[in-house]
């Protein structure tokens, strides 16, 4: 890996990816699915986005997920303003029921350390670069309280149904350290 591959760094030091295939699929496309359901429904209903922000835990469960969502989910909004970005400082706390599994990066001692450190230097080597008039609020998971990123819904998505907006939505930018693709 070049010098300046940002993520590549962080997973690294970790140790790099999950070897284990299954535990690979389940990580990038099998868990962060409800969540990616749970975001677009929320691009595409102001009532539910609404919904979600108050009470994410309620929210999520209205959509019929298929494990309930424990009582500890608070949705953070991406603004032009704020970029909300989630860690778990102490150890490795992350919304499994409705990302899955970590990636191997989050549980990384360099990203619990340097999310909260230099979020914005971080962010530059998962490749998001933000204007500097944006703020970055990181939040620090705990067993209490999970953190799900709703990133701002992409332009040129007029008219597009759920399924579409999901296919848009990464795990990583429901962590905060991605964007949505571009539609
Ligand atoms: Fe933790």
């Amino acid at each position: 890996m070049s010098a300046g591959a940002g993520p590549a760094r962080i997973a690294d030091a970790a140790g790099g990816r999950s070897l284990h295939p299954e535990a690979h699929a389940y990580e990038t496309r099998i868990g962060p699915r409800n969540g990616a359901k749970i975001v677009a429904r929320a691009w595409a209903d102001p009532t539910f986005k609404a919904r979600l922000l108050a009470d994410a835990t309620d929210a999520a469960n209205a959509l019929g997920m298929s494990s309930p969502v424990g009582a500890h989910l608070i949705a953070v909004e991406n603004t032009p303003e704020r970029h909300n970005m989630v860690v778990c400082t102490l150890c490795s706390c992350y919304p499994w029921d409705v990302l899955g599994l970590p990636p191997v990066w989050y549980k990384s001692a360099p990203y619990r350390s340097r999310a909260v450190i230099e979020p914005r230097v971080v962010l530059a080597e998962f490749g998001v670069t933000l204007p500097a008039e944006t703020q970055i609020r990181v939040w620090d998971s705990t067993a209490e309280t999970r953190f799900i990123v709703l990133p701002m819904r992409p332009a040129g998505t007029d008219g597009w149904s759920d399924d579409q907006l999901a296919d848009l939505v990464t795990r990583d930018g429901m962590i905060g350290t991605g964007l949505p693709k571009a539609p």
